[in-house]
């Protein structure tokens, strides 16, 4: 059995719906599916999630929501047409709307949920009864009933832990269940959803709690590509990857998936494919738990991301301090300001921070604090740091890739700031200067993944 999930830019259009419901009745495999709201049918189109989200704010200023409603009902009505979906099942979708502004929440947090989810909510029910009318046994799954219970945070919900025994007697629904993404109720009954994007969080957690053989995950690229194509022109593209590698490029830029959309299928080990509704003759990214290592490509991908700092901590004989690292890291807890990483010398010890996390304002706060905690000789902090990772599990059975990612950078010019070779060995950092994060990555992918005649 496959779980299949499908985004916002595969259903945005009759087109695209058309394309869904033919990829669906191919596999017969594909029976769990989980569907998000419609997305943009066009670069400058707004996605419904977008609109509802205007409409709840509209609603919560006492401003007329007429126009935004009506535009969201539009969006359904278009696929409902073009598939002879009755005008009484659209007028249901309008009535769904207004009944959720019309009721009473806890707070403004779990209504603007409420809304949100009407997103896929509506448009599960409407999947369901287009593939009825092609014929398709199908049905739409209300995540109360199925069994989605999550914590009682409105916005950032997770998974309880015990949803799990529950859905998974999804695997038993006849015919194909179409499942809407993004949102589930908490204990007492309450409307929740997961964070933006979370739809993918949806369709991992089912394909845990039915042991899928496979999640797929549709969306509107053929593979993961190896860099950036913003950055690099026509990268690679990537068939195979770990969970680990995946994990780290996602850190480092790569927009695949939502941050913890992999950990329920990671824990079971479920394959993840990323596939392309638009092409789902393309092979895709499988995304897996091991895979063989190629010697001769021990690299699999390069991301990079700016908006990093990075706090220079310097002592004479740091090295001999016991305490020295806790004391730092207790100036930046007691700030309540999280670290990413911490490279660091004999003397000395960088801290490096997201710049969101360390304004301007509370700079000579935390200097300030350093200096007394550790009795440092030097602070200082550096702003506009980009972190470049090169990804590859095969890195660890590799000699001299440091050297070679190093002459790659020198060659480009570009200064590195900062060195950092995780525990894993699965990826080496390097912190450079932001103007210059796209000739690092540009550097590092011609070394890597050279063009092959
Ligand atoms: N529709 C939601 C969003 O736009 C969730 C999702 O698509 O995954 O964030």
């Amino acid at each position: 059995m496959k779980v299949a999930k499908f985004g916002g830019s595969s259903l945005a259009s009759p087109v695209q719906v058309q394309k869904v419901c033919d990829i669906i009745e191919s596999d017969p495999e594909r029976r769990l599916i989980v569907v998000s709201a419609p997305g943009k049918r066009t670069p400058g189109d707004t996605k419904v999630t977008d609109l509802l989200i205007q409409c709840a704010l509209k609603h919560l200023k006492n401003e007329s929501t007429d126009v935004v409603l009506e535009e969201i009902v539009s969006r359904y009505a278009a696929i409902a047409a073009a598939f002879s979906v009755s005008e009484s099942f659209v007028e249901t979708i309008r009535k769904d709307l207004l009944s959720r502004m019309d009721s009473s929440y806890r707070n403004d947090d779990f209504f603007m949920d409420a809304m949100k989810a009407a997103g896929e909510d509506n448009n599960a029910r409407l999947i369901a009864e287009v593939l009825s009318i092609r014929g398709v046994q199908s049905r739409y799954i209300n995540p109360q009933d199925g069994g989605m219970i999550l914590s009682d945070e409105a916005g950032q919900a997770r998974i309880l832990e015990s949803s799990y025994q529950r859905l998974s007697n999804l695997k038993n629904c006849p015919g194909i269940s179409i499942f809407p993404g993004f949102f589930g109720y908490t204990e007492a009954g309450e409307l929740v959803t997961f964070p933006r994007g979370g739809s993918d969080i949806t369709g991992a957690i089912l394909a845990a709690a039915v042991h899928a053989d496979e999640y797929e995950n549709f969306t509107d690229v053929d593979s993961v590509l190896a860099a950036n194509p913003a950055i690099v022109e026509n990268p690679d593209p990537i068939t195979v990857l770990t969970y680990q590698e995946m994990r780290e490029l996602s850190y480092a830029g790569f927009s695949v998936f939502h941050d913890e959309a992999l950990e329920p299928v990671v824990h079971r080990g479920i394959p993840v494919r990323v596939r392309n509704t638009n092409n789902p003759e393309a092979r895709g990214t499988t995304i897996v738990k091991e895979r063989s290592l190629d010697p001769a490509r021990p690299v699999v991908g390069i991301a990079a991301k700016d908006g990093f700092c990075s706090v220079f901590i310097s002592r004479y004989l740091m090295n001999r301090a016991v305490g020295f690292g806790r004391r730092v890291l207790h100036v930046f807890e007691d700030a309540g300001i999280p670290y990413e990483h911490t490279p660091s010398g004999i003397d000395n010890m960088s801290v490096i921070i997201r710049d969101a996390y360390l304004p301007i304002e509370k700079e000579q706060l935390i200097i300030d604090n350093l200096k007394k905690s550790v009795n440092a000789d030097k602070v200082t902090i550096e702003r506009d740091i980009a972190l470049v990772m090169v990804v590859g599990e095969g890195m660890q059975h590799a000699i001299g890739l440091t050297g070679r990612a190093g002459s790659a950078l020198g060659r480009a010019r570009v200064n590195i700031e900062m060195i950092n070779q995780g525990s894993s060995e699965v990826s080496m950092m390097f912190g450079v200067k932001a103007d210059e994060m796209d000739d690092a990555v540009q550097s590092l992918y011609d070394e890597f993944f050279p063009a092959t005649s």
